[in-house]
């Protein structure tokens, strides 16, 4: 089809699925910067998009803005396949995305880091992420497919994936609760549909990392996250490339996305939340922040 052909698409189809108005609606679709063929659909188990949804948000809190090669949470690919959920991290970023993610005892910070719940099996090049409450599971492989590193314990850290390899604690319960009983989740249906989301699609959200090689995303609380970012595509643009591969779909068009600015949009009654700087943040500098973050990684 033509571009004006795609374009009238993907506005009729904006329109029918929001409740923005058909020229905003068209003006959206006339920046679609990215057309990805891949299509990672959800999983129908509330309880897999639930920890594909804990797992995005643990990852946007930890990495922040310390990404490397424009991966954002760490995740270069996605694919679904008979065995379930396949994700492919960045090489330089593997070791300490299952850092992250395998969830410890921090007595410095007085709590649990990690996703709580979260077990491994296998070891070498390609690992099972299970979760010890549920029967969801899913598979991560280095890109380069490369052994991956377990994670060792670090200063005032007690690795609860390790001691308690068939069980939970019950410090992973209360967090656990907290994951699924917060008052700032507007909807836990939709917190965990469009989180887990941004799991299955890498090739859209890293598009933010792309021009630095990293971007800086965070969460304020367990029912948000936040991708901010400078160069690139603006936030209409990322909208316009969320949009066409049905991002939303399932919400009410009334709580879809919501434009708060030519800078930022927020999906889902702010649950995803799109903030691009209305110019570069790093200048000549980008190649030294580099530098800097890739001092986490070799350490
Ligand atoms: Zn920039």
């Amino acid at each position: 089809m033509s571009r004006s052909g795609n374009v009238d698409r993907l506005a009729k189809k904006i329109r029918r699925q929001t409740s923005l108005k058909l020229p905003t609606a068209y003006r959206i679709a006339r920046q679609l910067s990215f057309y990805s063929a891949v299509a990672v659909t959800d999983s129908l188990e509330p309880q897999q998009r639930r920890l594909e949804a804990h797992m995005a948000h643990v990852l946007a809190a930890s990495f922040r803005d310390g990404q490397l090669n424009g991966a954002l949470l760490g995740v270069r690919e996605a694919r679904q396949d008979a065995q379930g959920l396949h994700l492919a991290l960045d090489p330089e970023m593997a070791d300490e995305v299952l850092r992250e993610l395998l969830p410890r005892f921090d007595h410095n910070y007085g709590g649990v880091r990690g996703v709580p719940g979260l077990r491994v099996r296998g070891d070498g090049k390609r690992l099972v992420l299970h979760d010890a409450l549920s029967s969801a599971q899913l598979t991560v492989t280095r890109l380069d497919n490369s052994a991956m590193c377990l994670p060792t314990a670090r200063a005032g850290e007690v690795l609860l994936w390790k001691r308690l390899p068939g069980g939970v604690s019950r410090d992973e319960r209360k967090e656990a609760d907290e994951w699924l009983d917060s008052k700032s989740i507007v909807d836990l249906d939709v917190r965990d549909a469009l989180l887990s989301r941004i799991l299955r699609h890498p090739d859209l959200v890293n598009r933010a990392a792309e021009p630095h090689g990293f971007a800086n995303c965070y969460v304020h609380h367990p029912g948000d996250l936040v991708i901010e970012w400078c160069c690139g595509d603006s936030a209409e643009a990322l909208c316009a490339n969320l949009l066409a591969k049905d991002f939303t779909e399932g919400l009410s068009p009334e709580r879809a996305v919501e434009l708060y600015s030519p800078y930022a949009a927020g999906f889902g009654d702010g649950t995803l939340i799109l903030r691009r700087h209305s110019s570069c943040q790093y200048g000549s500098h980008a190649a030294e922040v580099t530098e800097a973050i890739k001092k986490r990684y070799e350490s």
